[in-house]
């Protein structure tokens, strides 16, 4: 192995995992993209390097400067830990329905953290839009905005879509992911697609979300009543999600996410979040349509360790009448 220079030159380049259990049981190999070995425990460490490099050769973001966010706490965590390695203050805009554990991490980064009450985009309260007005109020800071700064999606571009190409030997068929902001999708789908008009996009989307019948129909209509996951499912097309090309999409429910994730931990031993099970789920329903002999990526985005209180947790699974496994 390489010596990398720095949080920074330790973000990507992370290991395409075969997923025994689910390869054998499909006849497909089901590879996951392990995001979760990113020095910050995330997908979203790509981003956020991203677009504080941006940021900084702009001259928006200078020495000193401060870095706002709205953030359901990966992106946050990714900001916190560049910010200390790179001498910027951090500043946190987070609902407060998120996971406590993504909160406590937040705070013990050194980030400022504020919680808000979980609004729709469209309310002037909502996180995101607190987080821009709050930016506009300081001197030598920067609104991050990942869900319409495409320099998150040219990371995926730049970076995870090539990996998998590579990784692969150019042998992938299908590229299935969930989306928050849509970066990872995008930017993947966009290098896959230029490599080969042949490899397949599939967006998987939890209950409560839009997008599936966007992809499906071409309008934005909530599908289901809400899901468990944190950090996927939207209500509108973001800047880094338009013009995707994307082949399909595919409604996972919380407890076909649920049983992969514990599948994953005693069956892989990967201890996962809840995104990392709807994609799984995902690609493995993508398999069963493909038939046998197809190779589907997808991507481990975040650690268990992440929802202690929440998916790990018997009594709130019980709570949300799921089952663990
Ligand atoms: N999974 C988790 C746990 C996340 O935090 C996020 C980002 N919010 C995603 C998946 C989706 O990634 P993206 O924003 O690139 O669509």
């Amino acid at each position: 192995m390489d010596i990398v220079d720095g949080f920074a030159g330790a973000v990507g380049n992370t290991p395409l995992i075969r997923l025994r259990g689910f390869s054998e049981e499909t006849g497909c190999e089901i590879l996951g993209k392990a995001e979760f070995m990113n020095p910050g425990g995330s997908v979203k460490d790509r981003a956020a390097l991203s677009i504080l490099r941006v940021a900084e050769e702009r001259g928006e973001l200078r020495p000193g400067g401060t870095v706002v966010e709205g953030t359901a706490g990966n992106t946050g965590i990714g900001l916190a830990h560049l910010c200390n390695a790179r001498g910027y203050r951090c500043v946190i805009v987070i609902p407060e329905t998120q996971s406590r554990e993504k909160i406590d991490l937040l705070r013990t980064l050194g980030a400022e953290v504020h919680t808000v009450p979980a609004r729709p985009y469209k309310d002037p309260d909502n996180y995101q839009k607190v987080a821009r007005r709050m930016a506009g109020e300081m001197d030598n800071a920067i609104w991050a905005n990942q869900f319409d700064n495409t320099a998150n999606r040219d990371a995926h571009y730049a970076t995870t879509g090539p990996e998998v190409w590579t990784q692969t030997n150019g042998s992938v068929d299908t590229f299935v992911a969930a989306t928050g902001t849509g970066g990872t999708l995008a930017g993947v789908a966009r290098y896959l697609k230029e490599r080969s008009g042949r490899v397949r996009i599939v967006l998987a989307d939890p209950s409560g979300s839009a997008l599936y019948h966007y992809v499906r129909t071409g309008t934005l209509e909530v599908m289901g009543d809400g899901s468990i996951t944190e950090g996927i499912g939207t209500s509108r097309v973001t800047a880094n999600l338009e013009g995707t090309p994307i082949d399909d999409a595919c409604l996972i429910e919380d407890q076909e996410a649920v049983t992969c994730v514990y599948r994953l931990l005693r069956e892989e031993g990967l201890f996962l979040g809840s995104s990392s099970g709807i994609n799984v789920a995902a690609a493995v329903r993508v398999a069963r349509e493909l038939g046998p002999g197809h190779t589907i990526v997808t991507v481990l985005c975040d650690g268990g360790g992440r929802y202690y209180s929440r998916l790990f947790n018997p009594q709130w699974l019980q709570q949300k009448g799921l089952q663990p496994g």
